[in-house]
């Protein structure tokens, strides 16, 4: 571990609302990429950082910007502006401002497109700190003049490389030109292909370089575990992780989280579900951790629900399998958390919930270990209910072979008066098989693919705006066309979108909606053409279903868009 990853949030110089804020939300310690940048950010420095969702890079840029807000005597106008791709993402990090800014009352305001404006206008002139906007809608706002931004002082770029790829870089270059040039600029991006880093050297003005280190654990480092991940939609972990464990039946496991709440949350949960399983946390006493510990090494408790720095040092010689809730922050923190298992000869299991957008991180934690990653399938309720069933069936038949059964024998025979003999067994069976949990648990998962990792050489193909401003392909179609680039021809399929220009639709708004509401990302998507009445989009055909099923759920420019697949 990184001697970074040992600072504590105070050790950082943060103010003490935005302390209070971190305690109450569970935060135990800084990830790696908070560690490095927010000294930096605080020091006024601006800063190119590498960092994919999953690290804790809001909090990066978000702490920082919250530490300048004046107490007293505020202005009504911004001072922070935040720009990321997707309407999703402007909700989630404004989401974030707002939590760790509540105990400072900052006025947080998401600008994005799909919204109707007038609500966004009536919001920005109560007043605003920090605005996080689409880059589309905040050159609409600047346009129109309702984007004041004289006062602002800090500018962040979330998800740089989604923003260029989804042919935002014009909007981008014109929005930092817009801004005061004393301010501080700060950029994101999951990868650093040449056109951000040329994006960086235009608006940055001596750059911090931070990255989450990819060499810090060796490849072979890691131990010989079998390593896993599921791909599961937030709302769905806690069924999912229930359902996992139901089919690996470990013996003893740690769960690992990333706050003391959601150690809280989950050991609810899995109690609930009739698991033996304990909360161990920094906001506990040592005796109350003791009794835990306690509790666990005598196979009184089976599942261990802990944070990283409760679990620090801990040994648990009967654990079979480590859980990572969420993906780790950083891959040493993998490769420390899973070196739990494994060890002198013993077999062992990695498992890792990854959200939909977490893809990046677990692919940079298979390459720094160098081992293998499996992507699974959740079990489903069938997969479910056939292992229940096997699990009865192993039941009685240990049954049969060991336990004394002759006490039972005046109730068979008293039943066979009346039932045949296979009818009673019917009915024991249920029984059992219900006191053993039945089944339970209806709700599907659904299923959702980690996206494969990309061929080398992006920097390549990202050269040139993927989708036409205009909504026209862009015209090098030469050769590797794009088409040919991104999605090979036999893997895309076009949908059709009852909307288009008329609705005033741009690619970016259809990119950020699908972007936004699915696992694929800006670069997933091919080529788009936009007519007076309907577009056409092109998503791997892998991802159709789950395109058509989001966007059911979903409005572009306030408009239901219900897409299927084109006809010919
Ligand atoms: P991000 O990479 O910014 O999308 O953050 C990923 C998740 O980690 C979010 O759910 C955050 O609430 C959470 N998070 C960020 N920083 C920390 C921290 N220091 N400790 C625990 N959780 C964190």
């Amino acid at each position: 571990m990184s001697n970074t990853n040992e600072r504590t949030f105070a050790d950082l110089g943060l103010r003490r609302e935005l302390l209070d804020a971190l305690t109450t939300l569970g935060y135990e310690e800084p990830t790696p990429i908070q560690a490095e940048s927010i000294p930096h950010l605080l020091a006024g420095r601006d800063l190119l950082g590498q960092a994919a969702t999953g690290t804790g890079k809001t909090a990066s840029f978000a702490l920082p910007i919250l530490e300048r807000l004046r107490s007293d005597g505020r202005e009504d106008e911004p001072t922070a502006l935040i720009l990321v791709p997707t309407r999703e993402l402007a909700m989630q990090v404004s989401e974030a401002v707002h939590k760790y800014g509540r105990e400072l009352g900052a006025r947080v305001v998401p600008i994005y497109g799909g919204q109707p404006i007038s609500r966004q206008l009536q919001a920005l002139r109560r007043g605003v700190d920090v605005v996080i906007a689409t880059p589309g809608r905040a050159v609409d706002h600047i346009r129109r003049g309702t984007l004041p931004l004289e006062s602002i002082g800090i500018v962040v770029l979330d998800e740089a490389d989604e923003m260029l790829d989804m042919g935002f870089a014009e909007d981008l270059d014109a929005i930092l030109d817009a801004t005061p040039a004393q301010r501080q600029t700060v950029l994101f991006s999951a990868t650093m292909p040449s056109r951000i880093e040329k994006m960086a050297r235009r608006h940055l003005d001596d750059p911090v370089n931070v990255r989450i280190a990819r060499e810090t654990a060796e490849p072979g480092e890691a131990p010989k575990v079998r390593q896993l991940a599921y791909v599961v939609p937030r709302s769905h972990k806690p069924a999912a992780l229930g359902r996992i464990l139901d089919v690996e039946a470990p013996t003893a496991a740690i769960v690992f989280c990333r706050t003391r709440h959601e150690v809280d949350q989950l050991t609810e949960t899995l109690n609930g579900r009739g698991y033996r399983a304990e909360a161990l946390h920094g906001g506990m006493g040592q005796e109350a951790r003791d009794r835990v510990m306690g509790r666990v090494r005598t196979g009184s408790a089976e599942l261990l629900i802990a944070t990283d720095v409760a679990a620090r040092g801990l040994d648990i010689d009967q654990l079979t399998h480590v859980v990572n809730y969420d993906v780790p922050s950083a891959p040493e923190a993998y490769v420390h958390r899973i070196g739990r298992v494994g060890r002198a000869g013993r077999e062992g299991v990695a498992i890792t919930l990854a959200e939909p957008r977490e893809h990046r991180l677990v692919e940079n934690i298979a390459r720094v270990t160098g081992q293998p990653i499996a992507v699974e399938k959740v079990p489903t309720i069938a997969d479910l209910r056939n292992r229940r069933m096997e699990l009865t069936l192993a039941t009685l038949r240990e049954s049969l072979l060991d336990d004394d059964l002759d006490r039972y024998r005046t109730i068979v025979e008293t039943l066979t008066d009346e039932f045949d003999l296979v009818e009673i067994a019917l009915a024991a069976v249920k029984l059992a098989h219900e006191a053993a949990g039945g089944d339970q648990d209806e709700t599907e998962i659904p299923e959702i693919s980690l996206r494969p990792r990309r061929a080398e050489g992006r920097d390549e193909r990202s050269k040139g705006a993927k989708h036409g401003k205009d909504g026209k392909r862009p015209k090098d179609r030469s050769g590797k066309g794009e088409k040919g680039e991104r999605l090979s021809k036999g893997d895309a399929v076009r949908l059709y979108f009852p909307i288009g220009r008329a609705a005033r639709v741009r690619p970016g708004d259809l990119v950020g909606a699908i972007a936004g509401e699915t696992s694929l990302s800006g670069r997933d998507i091919g080529a788009i053409e936009i007519t007076e009445k309907f577009s056409l989009v092109e998503v791997p055909a892998r991802s159709v279903d789950e395109v058509i099923s989001a966007m059911k759920r979903t409005t572009i420019k306030g408009k239901k868009v219900a897409p299927r697949r084109e006809r010919f």
